[in-house]
């Protein structure tokens, strides 16, 4: 017994001597880029994200993840989260009362300030996402996602709460959490140390507003089909020349809109 307190104490003052960060089995975890994601289904996360390269930064600390179940905010014995469309019509509304609650819990220890800490619906008639969007957000200390379900939410919790609504593209999923995990891959790759190799967030589609090039890799002759000659060249810069003209071809071809985004661009510079 009377050893007790000494061990204690040298143990409790090596503790003290070892920086905070060190005993932290996630010692990036303090700080890391959070996505809080509201949802009813709680299991569906992290889903892919979980894999390869996101989800080994989600284990190292790199980003973290936090669900919110929806349905503990729920109403009455059943804990109901939705109601039938004001005015009629078929499915059923996300209450925002309900909603509130969640955004609520959500909210505790992030900034209010909605540039710092974004905070997101996710829905088909929000401004499409794309790669600027994800570089933002990558720039952001971490973002609240709220999947709907069914028709969708109440208007009211949306103005109220400033939730900035976001499309994954022009169709309509059964809820937001496909289009959720879709963004957040988008954004978490662009983290430092998420990727092996920053060079390749640089040069790949859309960071100059391009598409990428097409890429090639061993056999050079697949089923008689050969690699273009140029890239067995070894001539750095025939090659970077070659995939820049290949770029712009392809944007031409298949993204008209990007095309012209981009001349206007290059006709300023
Ligand atoms: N009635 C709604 C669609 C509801 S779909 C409408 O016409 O606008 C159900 C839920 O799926 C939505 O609340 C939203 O969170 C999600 N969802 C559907 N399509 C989406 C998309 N393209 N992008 C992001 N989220 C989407």
């Amino acid at each position: 017994m009377t050893d007790g307190p000494k061990s204690h104490g040298r143990l409790s003052i090596r503790a003290s001597l070892v920086p905070r960060d060190l005993m932290d089995p996630n010692p990036r975890l303090q700080g890391a880029w959070c996505a809080k994601i509201i949802t009813l289904f709680p299991g569906a996360f992290p889903g892919v994200l979980g894999e390869s390269l996101t989800g080994k930064a989600l284990q190292d600390g790199l980003w973290a993840l936090k669900t919110i179940d929806l349905r503990p905010f729920g109403e009455g014995r059943h804990r109901n989260v939705d109601d039938t469309p004001t005015g009629g019509g078929a499915g059923m509304v996300l209450r925002p009362d309900v909603v509130a609650k969640a955004l609520n819990e959500a909210a505790r220890d992030t900034p209010r300030d909605r540039a710092r800490w974004p905070v997101v619906y996710l829905s088909p008639r929000g401004r499409r996402f794309d790669q600027a969007t994800a570089r933002r957000w990558a720039a952001t200390e971490g973002i609240t996602m709220l999947c709907g379900r069914f028709e969708g939410v109440d208007q009211r919790v949306l103005d109220a709460y400033e939730v900035e609504e976001v499309s994954l593209g022009d169709f309509v999923l059964t809820g937001g959490e496909i289009a959720a995990q879709a963004m957040i891959d988008a954004t978490v790759r662009l983290l430092p140390g998420v990727l092996g190799n920053q060079a390749s967030t640089e040069e790949e589609s859309f960071s100059d507003g391009l598409l990428e090039h097409p890429q090639f890799t061993r056999p050079n002759d697949w089923q008689g089909r050969t690699v273009p000659e140029v890239l067995l060249s070894g001539h750095h810069a025939r090659i970077e020349e070659w995939r820049r003209e290949q770029a712009k071809a392809l944007t031409q071809e298949r993204r008209p809109d990007l095309w012209e985004a981009w001349l206007a661009r290059h006709r300023k510079d």
